[in-house]
């Protein structure tokens, strides 16, 4: 049995921590807050459940959809469709854009001549470059410049240098089924208070800690300084930013984060019946509204909103540039056997839910039984 320390109480801490008992494992998992989930948790807003942002599960794997859907009974959707809203045409169109709808809009006839004329993205350097040769500059312009400058607070997209270019799969998606995640299992919680219980229940066998956090590493030895003792670690799975781990040694990685606004609305529901979220493409300062209603189904006369604005004042994205993703890899780089960095930030990737359980399993078949 392996003494186990895992860094961190999110998605990723959690479910690491589930695995790793299950095989028989002894965890230790610290939390910084009072809470467990991270920026997944359920919170209230006047009676309103929410969570930051959508965080709605969404997978390609059947073992990790089964494995949440085991443990955290969920509702699925079928056919639920992203705008983006996008104010020179004056109109809401499915994200990803979607070749149909391209004979809707008002210069239909200079973009199909632009389509034809992409040379397509297989030689592009940055997000920018992907862009213009998948949909030329007319699309580009309406649904990505100012909706990637906008996400990360930078003067040009070609800034952005190491990414799946299309995080939503496609540049222009064809075929009848307009739904964005059409390939994708997809669902949230049937639980009123969303993923609350699965966290409580991922932590069962764990010696949960709250409040508190590592003071000092000393990581080629996996030992760890909380509450001013030094312990030594069979295995330390992070869920941290990496530097954290190693003193910044090479310096602070960057962050994008959210500032987020609660609106209320005297409507019983506010958006369409599939579209849980909207895009906003242009100059308003906000990037994402989110519908709490359609993820949580319960029954009110008035409506929650989430209206999501990048902010430096929290950590929640990693940069997509080559030099700061070549920065986290130094850090992860130094990790020795048996220390596992996970989670959107202990891999400093852009990654989601499903792909943080698909971590598990992988973590899960690295350590290996008892
Ligand atoms: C706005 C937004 C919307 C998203 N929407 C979706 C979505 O719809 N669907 C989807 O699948 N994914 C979504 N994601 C991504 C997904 O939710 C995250 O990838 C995932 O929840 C991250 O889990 P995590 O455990 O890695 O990190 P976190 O949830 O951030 O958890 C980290 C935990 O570590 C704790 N911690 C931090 N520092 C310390 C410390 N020094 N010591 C101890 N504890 C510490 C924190 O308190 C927190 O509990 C979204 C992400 C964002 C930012």
């Amino acid at each position: 049995m392996a003494k186990v320390l895992v860094l961190g109480g999110g998605t990723a801490g959690c479910a690491a921590s589930h695995f790793l008992t299950d095989l028989g494992h002894q965890v230790t998992l610290i939390e910084r807050s009072k809470v467990l989930g991270g920026s997944c948790r359920t919170y209230y807003w006047g009676g309103h459940p929410y969570t930051l942002g959508p965080r709605h599960f969404l997978t390609k794997q059947e073992k990790v959809w089964n494995y949440f859907d085991t443990h955290c009974p969920m509702t699925r959707y079928e056919g639920h469709e992203f705008f983006t809203y996008v104010e020179r045409d004056q109109a809401f169109y499915h994200f990803p854009i979607h070749r149909d709808e391209v004979d809707e809009m008002p210069d239909a006839d200079k973009i199909r001549a632009e389509l034809g004329a992409c040379k397509g993205p297989e030689q592009a350097n940055n997000l920018e470059e992907y862009w213009l040769e998948s949909v030329g500059p007319t699309l580009y312009d309406k649904f990505i410049r100012q909706y990637s400058k906008k996400m990360w607070q930078i003067e040009s997209n070609s800034e952005i240098t190491d990414f799946g270019f299309t995080p939503k799969g496609v540049a222009l998606k064809t075929g009848p089924v307009k739904a964005a995640w059409s390939e994708a299992m997809s669902g949230f919680p049937t639980a009123a208070n969303g993923y609350d219980d699965y966290f409580d229940l991922a932590v069962e066998g764990t010696d949960v800690h709250f409040g508190t956090t590592a003071e000092e590493f000393d990581i080629p030895n996996r030992r760890v300084m909380i509450d001013g003792e030094w312990t030594e670690w069979d295995i330390i799975v992070s869920t941290l930013s990496p530097e954290i781990l190693f003193d910044s040694c090479y310096g602070e990685l960057r962050w994008m984060g959210r500032d987020f606004f609660k609106l209320v609305l005297p409507v019983k529901e506010a958006l369409p019946e599939h579209v849980f979220f909207l895009y906003y493409a242009n100059d308003e300062p906000f990037t994402r509204i989110v519908e709490y209603k359609k993820f949580y189904k319960y029954d009110s006369p008035t409506t929650l909103l989430g209206i999501e604005i990048p902010s430096f004042r929290n950590k929640l994205y990693p940069f997509p540039m080559k030099k700061d993703q070549d920065l986290a890899q130094k850090y992860l780089d130094l990790l020795p056997e048996n220390v596992y960095s996970i989670g959107r930030m202990g891999s400093y990737r852009y990654l989601d839910m499903g792909n943080i359980i698909e971590q598990c399993f992988d973590l899960a078949e690295k350590v290996g039984k008892a």
